[in-house]
């Protein structure tokens, strides 16, 4: 799946509020990596979104903190880790396969 840039602009907000699926936010990652355009745009986004937010709330939330940067690094953290986890149900698979071709 690639996305074209007008795609990536639609996904801003849902990339912020972690609503994207496995295959939209690995698409979403791999296209603002390489394309200067949308990963400013996606910084200006997300400092505006979040500011506004940070305003709105009560800011005693210590943990809060405005960083593009961080979230991208966060989700690209998610998607290593999910294809860790596939791998590891596919081994377990094959385990099992195995052990039952042993029973049988
Ligand atoms: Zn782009």
């Amino acid at each position: 799946m690639h996305m074209q840039c007008k795609d990536v602009e639609n996904k801003f907000i849902p990339f912020i509020d972690e609503e994207l699926d496995y295959k939209e936010l690995k698409a979403f990652l791999e296209h603002i990596r390489q394309c200067e355009n949308c990963y400013e745009e996606y910084d200006f986004y997300y400092t505006m979104i979040m500011g506004m937010r940070y305003l709105e709330n009560d800011n005693s939330k210590a943990e809060f903190t405005i960083d593009s940067e961080r979230q991208l690094d966060e989700a690209e953290h998610y998607i290593l880790q999910y294809k860790i986890l596939r791998g590891e149900k596919i081994l377990l698979l094959i385990a099992i396969c195995a052990g039952l071709v042993l029973l049988l």
